[in-house]
């Protein structure tokens, strides 16, 4: 197969099985943190695991972008950082400022499910800006697209985490439980750290303006939408005085 193959068969696959996984974990909430209590599970650490998983969008993306025939312009370079921007911080960032309860374990299924899932979608997303994707002129900078998708991004990048290290502190050291999170977005939505994720994803769409983007995008929904609305409903069963005016997802909405 050749590059334009193997690129094209990789984008459609991503985009069509998005939908299956959105209606599979509406079904079922993937096995990890607080839908993974009580359960008995083989897993690494739980930050050796974030740092083995997300490697791939930080190293392979990088990898792939250099190998790419129009790495060496303005605009790819670009779209470059602003991925890095946020890829850096994920992988080698977000696992040591973690709050890991003694014991804490990521699922082997989470890590393996998330390694493939992150060299495919770095293949896609690396080449789609540097090789095999649309021709980025300089004047691309200028574009309302770019310039739109970049402010999404770094405010989508803001407001994740803004909202992690929220959840991060509600935590004692030494606590292992649960709390309800308590202002700002917290008083709108479930999920804040969700939302501003898919709004990051939302912004490199656009300001890439590419297919592999859109299927980034819509992958992040399909994996994240369910998980917001598992998070939820067992805030709601836990905490009998969960505030009955939140929503899931996105604020007034869902
Ligand atoms: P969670 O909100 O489930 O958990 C984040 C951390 O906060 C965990 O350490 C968790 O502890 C702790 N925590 C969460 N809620 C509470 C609470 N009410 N009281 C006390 N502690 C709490 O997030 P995820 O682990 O699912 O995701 C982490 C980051 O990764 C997010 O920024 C998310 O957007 C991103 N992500 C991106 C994906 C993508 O498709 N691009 C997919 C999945 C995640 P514990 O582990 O003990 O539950």
């Amino acid at each position: 197969m050749t590059d334009n193959g193997l690129f094209n068969f990789l984008v459609v696959g991503l985009l069509v099985t998005a939908p299956i996984t959105f209606f599979y974990l509406m079904t079922r909430a993937a096995p990890y943190g607080r839908h993974a209590e009580g359960k008995k599970q083989i897993g690494l650490p739980t930050r050796v695991a974030w740092m083995l998983m997300e490697s791939p969008s930080c190293l392979f993306f990088a990898w792939v972008f250099f190998h790419g025939s129009r790495w060496d312009a303005a605009a790819p370079i670009a779209l470059f950082l602003l991925w890095q921007f946020h890829y850096a911080h994920r992988t080698f960032v977000y696992p040591l400022q973690m709050t890991v309860r003694p014991g804490d374990t990521t699922p082997l299924s989470i890590v393996g499910a998330s390694l493939v899932f992150n060299m495919i979608n770095s293949y896609l997303n690396g080449n789609a800006v540097s090789g095999l994707g649309r021709v980025y002129e300089a004047s691309w900078l200028m574009d309302p697209r770019f310039i739109l998708g970049g402010v999404l991004f770094i405010a989508g990048w803001l407001i994740n985490k803004k909202a992690d290290a929220m959840l991060r502190n509600l935590r004692e050291p030494g606590e292992t439980g649960y709390k309800i999170p308590r202002g700002w977005l917290y008083e709108r939505i479930s999920c804040p750290n969700y939302f501003g994720e898919l709004v990051t994803w939302l912004g490199w769409a656009i300001a890439s303006w590419s297919l592999a983007g859109l299927a980034f995008f819509l992958f992040t929904f399909a994996n994240l939408g369910p998980r917001a609305i598992a998070n939820h409903k067992w805030y709601r069963e836990k905490f009998p005085d969960y505030p009955a005016g939140r929503k899931a997802l996105v604020p007034f909405v869902w």
